[in-house]
């Protein structure tokens, strides 16, 4: 399991470090946990499917400035080793302090912030751009369906441009991200 420095304050740290080490590589489901800025538990360890973790819109409407964090299961999707469109839009509109997913040998934190949290507009602007990025790739990939080594190489591809487009961005919107291992 790989450190994640980018989570600040001690008992976060111990406690995110602990939720990554109880991942398996043989998990075939996702699970979350949600965390107060201070590293105590706020929504305790859940079990998802393969996909996703479910919670309640009650659910997220309380995560403001919380810590989420999730693995990503490995099933050669586009979204496997980034955040998912929909990580995002959640995490933007909710005002999250910040989600995390994360892979065996990978982790992507995004922390959305000020701007992202409360301007409408800036919001949806950078999820059509991020969700624009995202779909291009996955129309290029299912062009490629039955040609398998070309279909690893254009997930690869897309990947690197959905975590360009976050990197590229921070100044724009005012959020904050941080990536490890994803390309290593
Ligand atoms: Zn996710």
């Amino acid at each position: 399991m790989i450190n994640m420095p980018i989570v600040r304050g001690e008992k976060l740290i111990e406690s995110v470090d602990k939720f990554v080490n109880s991942l398996n590589k043989n998990d075939e489901v996702e699970k979350a946990i949600v965390y107060n800025p201070d590293g105590s538990v706020f929504i305790k360890e859940r079990i998802g499917t393969k996909n996703y973790v479910e919670y309640a819109h009650e659910e997220y409407l309380q995560m403001r400035g919380k810590i989420l964090i999730h693995n990503h299961v490995d099933t050669g999707d586009l979204t496997d080793r980034v955040l998912s469109p929909d990580d995002l839009h959640r995490a933007t509109y909710y005002g999250m302090g910040k989600i995390q997913a994360i892979t065996l040998n990978s982790s992507a934190a995004f922390s959305p912030g000020m701007i992202l949290s409360g301007n409408v507009s800036m919001r949806d602007q950078f999820l059509k751009g991020y969700a624009k990025v995202f779909e291009t790739g996955k129309a290029h990939v299912s062009e490629l369906l039955g040609d398998e080594p070309s279909v690893a190489g254009a997930i690869q591809n897309t990947a690197r441009n959905m975590s360009d487009y976050l990197k590229e961005n921070q100044h724009k919107y005012g959020y904050r991200y941080d990536e490890r291992g994803i390309f290593e």
